[in-house]
């Protein structure tokens, strides 16, 4: 039996050396720094990094921060000491990072902005996002479509939300959404009747759906008591779940008091599934498999020599450059193309949704 075991001794010696033989082939480890776990998408969106970095040959350093803004600091300054190769970063507060950014900077580390823009740093190398702008003019223009203003239909009650106004993205969403809602509320034909609007009014911070269900139960109580809200901007789905719950608790839904026509983003499953109920008007779907690929791609052309793949160098300033950018295309999802946007492609199971 001693023999035996002996000879195990060395299959495990000789295991450790296979594994670390194999570690040394590894490309390097990519720091990779993502808000929380509280939104699906996030979640998914680090599952794709660590797959498509480890198919190219990377480690990788997943990091989530629970929406805390030291918490992220604090782990992106562990990987600037652990030499990470490149950061890819998406930020809960995109203007709290500068000082770590010199950090990475004077390391030599790349720094790749995800989905969120890093503001007010020079230290961002490339910035992998959707059309943030255009996410707006969908939500908007599935507002307008589901109301037939372009029909002249109308006038009818618009109540906006907007998204954390610490994040970039927030104020493009906004912006793409009024450019527009603002014509239809210039000639009458969408009320605010709360008369809040601008992302100093209506931001909802953090993204916390709380926080949007608490100010929806105060318009509805302010300002609809007498009167029908007919259609609710929200940029996220989290949001829209909140705003929904609020909008239950007084009637709506019902035959006499139709729920108003909400947007939202994400597509997340339980506001894929309020859509199939007829609740939520529309998402808008950002295939995280396409974000990690072009993101991954960034990363290993920095590494390599190589030249990021970039289809934008206009939009979008951080205050202190230019940042080139790779914009992905949102889609609208409704009732009428769920199955095909999100499993037919393969995003999600038939079964996730019975
Ligand atoms: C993302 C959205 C997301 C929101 C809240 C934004 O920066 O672009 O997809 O809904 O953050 O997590």
């Amino acid at each position: 039996m001693k023999g035996f075991g002996s000879v195990l001794a060395v299959l495990a010696v000789g295991a450790v050396a296979f594994a670390t033989g194999a570690q040394a082939q590894s490309k390097g480890t990519v720091g990779v720094s993502m808000p929380t776990k509280s939104s699906a998408r996030w979640i998914a969106d680090g599952d794709n990094m660590v797959k498509v970095l480890k198919e190219k040959g990377y480690d990788v350093d997943l990091q989530y921060a629970d929406n805390d803004i030291p918490n992220q600091l604090a782990q992106i300054e562990n990987m600037i000491t652990k030499k990470e190769k490149v950061l890819v970063i998406a930020a809960i507060d995109g203007t709290t990072l500068s000082g770590a950014l010199q950090k990475a900077a004077d390391s030599g580390i790349k720094v790749i902005s995800y989905d969120r823009l890093i503001r007010g740093s020079a230290n961002v190398d490339y910035y992998a996002t959707f059309d943030n702008f255009q996410v707006g003019v969908l939500q908007a223009q599935s507002i307008e479509t589901a109301l037939g203003l372009k029909e002249g239909k109308g006038p009818f009650n618009i109540e906006l939300f907007g998204g954390s106004a610490d994040d970039n993205n927030a104020y493009f969403f906004y912006n793409g959404a009024m450019s527009v809602l603002q014509p239809y509320i210039d000639s009458g034909k969408l009320v605010v009747q709360s008369k809040q609007v601008g992302m100093d009014k209506v931001s909802t911070l953090r993204w916390e759906a709380s926080v949007a269900q608490a100010r929806m139960d105060n318009l509805l109580s302010a300002f609809y008591t007498q009167k029908k809200v007919n259609a609710i901007l929200s940029p996220y789905d989290g949001l829209s779940i909140g705003i929904i719950a609020s909008l239950k608790g007084v009637g709506y839904g019902s035959k006499d008091l139709p729920m108003p026509v909400i947007s939202g983003q994400d597509a997340e499953v339980p506001s894929v599934k309020s859509i199939i109920a007829g609740e939520q008007t529309s998402t808008i779907f950002k295939d995280t498999r396409d974000l990690a690929k072009v993101a991954a791609g960034m990363v290993d052309a920095v590494l390599t020599g190589g030249k990021p793949e970039i289809n934008d160098t206009k939009t979008y300033n951080n205050g202190v450059k230019v940042v080139p950018s790779y914009l992905l295309k949102p889609l609208l999802v409704d009732k009428s193309n769920w199955k095909q946007a999100l499993i037919d492609t393969g995003y999600y199971k038939a079964d996730q949704f019975k």
